[in-house]
């Protein structure tokens, strides 16, 4: 965005799935004027849009515990061939009607998560909130939504022939925290095998991991979003982008973070997808 005119920055909020800007009342006339002067070209770090395995900045993620079952293998053709939509299924069968951890207690609906289960690019946000409970998908609330925005208008605006339907979409637990709280690392703990499970059979060119939450499950880390966004990291020999959760940008006054968020995407996109 540094230079950006308004056209510039108009695209920028039409590709992150923005599409009324408001300003409160009285900061309208402010802002406007700000938003017609060029960027400070602060903090801004080009992406490197190589097909080629992205470089990482952190140590891969430590020991992973998880080893396909011969159940999970077998549930493709039965000869070892790794069909991902059955072993899905299979994992969704093993899941049943979960009471592995206390999230069991309130949840309406097991959100397993949905999309293209041979997609190239997996996202992958921490848990379901109120509507995904309520549904039983992954990502329909507003942040989903917004994420769906993203995804859609940013493939269109760098000339990706990929929607939201082209993705797989989950999450670290499946049930919703109670008060729309963080998952426990105890809880990510039990249910991330799940995620693993269902990771390893769509074995995707990239993950995109959303906040920080998910992050620290994922990756193994302590540390912020904040710091890891926009670097590759590696989970298994998949590259991982960290980016922020779009419920992150949905908060007032957030520019920058939607701006860096954009810049992942377009990065991860152009990763998988060039
Ligand atoms: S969050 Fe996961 S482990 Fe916990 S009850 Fe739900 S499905 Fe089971």
């Amino acid at each position: 965005m540094a230079d950006a005119s308004l056209p510039d920055l108009l695209r920028f909020y039409r590709d992150l799935g923005f599409t009324e800007l408001r300003a409160p009342r009285i900061f309208a006339a402010t802002q406007a004027a700000a938003a017609s002067k060029p960027r400070p070209a602060a903090n801004l770090r080009p992406a490197p849009l190589s097909p080629a395995a992205p470089a990482m900045r952190h140590e891969p993620a430590s020991v992973w515990n998880y080893q396909p079952s011969k159940d999970i293998i077998q549930a493709g053709t039965g000869d070892g061939e790794r069909v991902p939509e059955q072993i899905l299924l299979k994992i969704q069968q093993d899941m049943g009607e979960c009471t592995r951890c206390v999230l069991h207690q309130g949840r309406t609906k097991i959100v397993f998560g949905n999309g293209n289960p041979s997609a190239k690019l997996v996202f992958v946000g921490e848990g379901p909130g109120s509507d995904e409970d309520a549904q039983g998908l992954p990502f329909v609330g507003r942040a989903g939504q917004l994420l769906t925005q993203m995804i859609n208008n940013t493939a269109t605006g760098e000339g990706i022939s990929i929607q939201r339907d082209d993705v797989y979409i989950c999450n670290v637990v499946k049930c919703r925290p109670p008060g729309n709280r963080a998952p426990e690392p105890e809880e990510m703990k039990t249910c991330g095998q799940f995620l693993d499970r269902q990771l390893d059979a769509i074995r995707p060119r990239a993950i995109c991991v959303l906040g920080g939450t998910a992050a620290k499950y994922l990756l193994d880390t302590s540390v912020g979003i904040t710091k890891l966004r926009g670097e590759w990291q590696d989970w298994h020999g998949i590259p991982v982008m960290p980016t922020f959760h779009p419920s992150f940008l949905l908060r007032a006054y957030n520019k920058e973070g939607k701006r860096q968020t954009w810049e992942d995407l377009k990065k991860v996109l152009h990763y998988v997808y060039d």
